[in-house]
């Protein structure tokens, strides 16, 4: 078996706080239970949960939790298979050496 080369978690900073710093209520995300995509925006937000659930606009699944204290935020996604988010134009990502 061949080690193939990786780079440290880190490198994934830059990236990640480029998608993060955007407003995800414009990405299209893509249902994990029915399939169906569209914009986040159109998800049914539920307030009067520990949290904000938003939920499926097709199929009412959760799609997205977030749950804020006052020093963390926890975000779970596993109800969207991806979210598809508007960027400017691309850089590149490093290569591994
Ligand atoms: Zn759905």
């Amino acid at each position: 078996m061949t080690e193939m080369s990786y780079l440290d978690g880190n490198m994934l900073d830059g990236p990640l706080r480029e998608l993060f710093a955007v407003d995800l209520s414009a990405a299209t995300g893509r249902c994990a239970s029915c399939g169906a995509t569209g914009p986040m925006a159109d998800l049914r937000v539920y307030a009067h949960a520990p949290g904000l659930v938003g939920r499926c606009p097709s199929c009412t699944e959760v799609m997205v939790r977030l749950v804020r204290a006052p020093d963390r935020a926890w975000l779970d996604l596993r109800g969207v298979t991806y979210l598809q988010v508007p960027l400017p134009t691309a850089q590149p990502f490093p290569r591994p050496v």
